[in-house]
């Protein structure tokens, strides 16, 4: 195949969450390390890598969109760019999606992202042997490192809950050894990234089944002490990952964000057994007093699904009362998805989905005004903001600690150089965005 130039150039498309993104980084090292050049566009580079996500049925036709749009573009020696499809849609759908969408050169589940360099090869005909090691470059390098960067600190989901298709996905939980996460913090730190937030299905529950068994909150006392000037953030633990041991450790460490991501999903107890989770609204209560009643200033997110198999408007209005009555920051609301393969899309009482889309958007304008309303009351907190860059406009901005990424607002800034942690006071703000004095 007549390529570009000398050096095979890989473009990498992601779509969905921050976990992706991480495969994504992952992929595109194992590529560069084996003598690909990494290009940012993929109408400039000799094959295209669309990393997918599709956990509902919403995302896996966001996906296909930039398959069919990335499809067939042309190559200056002629025939067509190839493009491979790689991440939770061949891995949820497996055979079925090769009959259904020549355009892919290649499939590439989650299980197999490892051999992304022999994949490309293979689909470039290219010789991997052949092909110089070390890095390359064509517009991006992998390895510098952003600000703020999200580390994986396991794969996989072993919680079933009734609605979700990721454990079909992503396969059993597997945590990532200490030494694997230590060392990614490390390569990034040294190449000047200043937050490290930790992401998986369930963080919560990392170290269990590892053969010497750790915790959570271990794990984020060996970071903190290790790399002392660099922030860290955990999203995505269940509320059974919340032990005592694990709030000890955020309360202790200055460079650990009191930030706790905890999705509960729901609040009745015979909609949460549905879904195959525990707990309850009283237990919900006592957790969110537990944190505060040790760490008074934490931030605590939370994500709820409206409109679940069997929920009632008496179920629904318990739900809209508990977001109303607990001091929650941020709160994340989806209407429920039916989606094929899960127990959930065989249950009866299906809410139709005009339904659905009201009460999660009557929810989501409930938490709106409750969390907006705590936002407002930190005008005139002093806190400390991680610069990030700037916006298209030239508009500063950064993170404090009670701001998550991708999830959360920003806050404006007037002077700072991305990198630089500055101590400012807010001024103003305007729904979840702050403004620095
Ligand atoms: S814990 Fe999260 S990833 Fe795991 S099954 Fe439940 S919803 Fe899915």
């Amino acid at each position: 195949m007549v390529l570009r130039s000398d050096t095979p150039s890989v473009a990498f498309v992601t779509l969905g969450c921050a976990k992706n993104e991480v495969d994504s980084d992952r992929m595109a090292r194992r590529a560069e390390a084996a003598g690909f050049a990494l290009a940012d566009d993929p109408r400039e580079a000799d094959a295209i890598v669309v990393n997918t996500c599709s956990f509902i049925e919403a995302a896996t036709e966001e996906s296909l969109e930039a398959i069919f749009d990335l499809a067939g573009i042309e190559r200056p020696a002629g025939g067509v760019v190839p493009l491979i499809v790689a991440g939770c849609m061949p891995a949820r759908y497996g055979d079925e999606l090769e009959a259904e969408l020549p355009e892919a050169a290649a499939f590439v589940p989650c299980s197999k992202e490892d051999d992304i360099a022999e994949l490309l090869a293979e689909a470039l005909e290219v010789d991997l042997a052949s092909m110089r090691c070390g890095s390359a470059s064509a517009g991006r390098a992998a390895s510098t490192a952003a600000v703020s960067a999200y580390v994986k600190i396991s794969d996989g989901c072993d919680r079933f809950c009734s609605y979700c298709t990721i454990p079909f996905i992503r396969g059993r939980y597997r945590s990532f050894p200490y030494e694997e996460i230590e060392a990614e913090v490390d390569r990034l730190v040294s190449s000047g990234t200043r937050e490290i937030v930790l992401i998986a299905q369930d963080t919560g529950r990392w170290g269990d089944d590892l053969a010497e068994p750790s915790t959570l909150a271990e794990l984020l006392a060996r970071l903190a002490g290790r790399f002392s000037n660099t922030w860290f953030r955990v999203m995505y633990i269940q509320p059974e990952g919340i032990s005592d041991a694990l709030i000890e450790t955020v309360a202790t460490h200055d460079n650990i964000c009191s930030y706790l991501d905890i999705p509960l999903q729901h609040v009745k107890p015979a909609i949460l057994r549905a879904m195959n989770r525990t707990g309850s609204r009283e237990e919900f209560e006592s957790l969110v007093g537990r944190i505060r009643k040790r760490i008074p200033d934490a931030t605590l997110r939370t994500t709820l699904i409206a409109g679940f198999p069997g929920e009632t408007e008496e179920d629904f209005d318990d739900l809209c009362e508990f977001v109303e009555s607990v001091d929650l920051d941020y709160v994340g609301v989806f209407a429920y998805s039916r989606e094929d393969g899960t127990r959930a899309a065989d249950m009866p009482d299906q809410i139709d989905e005009d339904t659905k889309l009201e009460r999660a958007q009557a929810l989501r304008d409930i938490a709106d005004a409750a969390c907006t309303a705590r936002v407002a009351e930190r005008i005139g907190e002093s806190m400390e903001v991680l610069v990030l860059g700037c916006e298209e406009d030239g508009q500063l901005f950064g993170r404090a600690k009670c701001q998550a990424p991708d999830v959360d607002g920003v806050v404006y800034l007037g002077e700072g150089v991305p990198g630089q942690i500055v101590s400012v006071t807010i001024a103003d703000t305007l729904l979840y965005e702050m403004e620095a004095e």
